[in-house]
């Protein structure tokens, strides 16, 4: 069985939230993990708890001609990328008419071009060492209708199909690359979405069998499943990880 010892991953989006929950499983499985978001006040509280199995690098990912230099930074720190976790994601929740071409935009760019940039720049060190895991985070936005995110819809779909994509490509040259499409987990994002809304957070509810938001250390416990040898065989999926949601009545 491979060991998690000296391997170094990434995880956009990793001081808060899904995001943190997938760092600290990492840790706690001696992965040396290196988080990256804008705020760097959160990224110093997270990286604090993590302990010293954690990095922090700032970088607005949005920016997207700073991508390169940022990879290039924590190789020259890390020398080596094995995992990259690509979770970083923003939502909006508006009427299809009153989203403007700059907010669809917006959502685009976070979600999906800057998370091709990030893993076209990991995935050229992990061509050189001839293997690597990639993870993406969809939604359930992706498994069904839900109103008033078409943004973040479209770019959630992009995401899976971008997995199916790159796991073609690059399984052949020893890159693994899956996705887990988290259902309703108790975050900021979702607290936003769904606490001045008891209707939509009752028919979130009513249909997942589970009865319960999942909790970000679901989502975690399936990053690293993902992430690790156990997954060796495994490529192309995307998992959901909901409680039964996107199957739920
Ligand atoms: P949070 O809002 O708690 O976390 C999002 C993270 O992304 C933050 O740490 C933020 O850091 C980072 N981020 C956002 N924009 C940028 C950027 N431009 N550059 C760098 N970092 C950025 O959300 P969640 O933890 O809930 O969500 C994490 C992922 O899971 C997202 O992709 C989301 O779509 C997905 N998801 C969440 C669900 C849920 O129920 N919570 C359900 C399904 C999917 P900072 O602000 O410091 O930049």
């Amino acid at each position: 069985m491979e060991t998690n010892k000296n391997k170094v991953a990434i995880i956009t989006g990793g001081a808060s939230g899904i995001g943190f929950a997938i760092a600290e499983k990492f840790v706690q499985n001696n992965i040396k993990t290196i988080i990256v978001g804008r705020d760097q006040q959160k990224l110093g509280d997270a990286k604090n708890k993590l302990g010293e199995l954690c990095d922090s690098f700032s970088c607005d990912l949005n920016d997207l001609n700073e991508i390169p230099k940022l990879v290039s930074k924590i190789i020259s720190k890390h020398g080596q990328i094995d995992i990259l976790v690509n979770n970083a994601g923003i939502n909006m929740k508006k009427e299809f008419t009153e989203v403007t071409d700059e907010e669809f935009q917006k959502i685009l760019l976070t979600n999906v071009t800057a998370v091709f940039a990030l893993s076209r720049e990991v995935v050229k060190h992990m061509l050189q060492k001839g293997k690597g895991s990639i993870i993406n985070i969809s939604s359930m936005a992706s498994q069904y209708g839900i109103p008033k995110v078409i943004a973040y819809t479209a770019s959630k779909s992009a995401i899976e199909g971008m997995t199916r994509a790159m796991a073609v490509e690059l399984s052949p040259k020893g890159i693994r690359v899956n996705c887990i499409a988290p259902g309703f987990i108790a975050t900021d994002m979702s607290a936003k979405a769904l606490n001045k809304d008891p209707e939509r957070k009752n028919k979130v509810l009513g249909r997942t069998p589970m009865g319960e938001l999942g909790q970000p250390s679901d989502i975690g416990d399936a990053a690293l499943y993902l992430a690790n040898g156990e997954a060796k065989y495994v490529t192309g999926i995307v998992l959901p990880v909901d409680g039964g949601n996107s199957i739920g009545f």
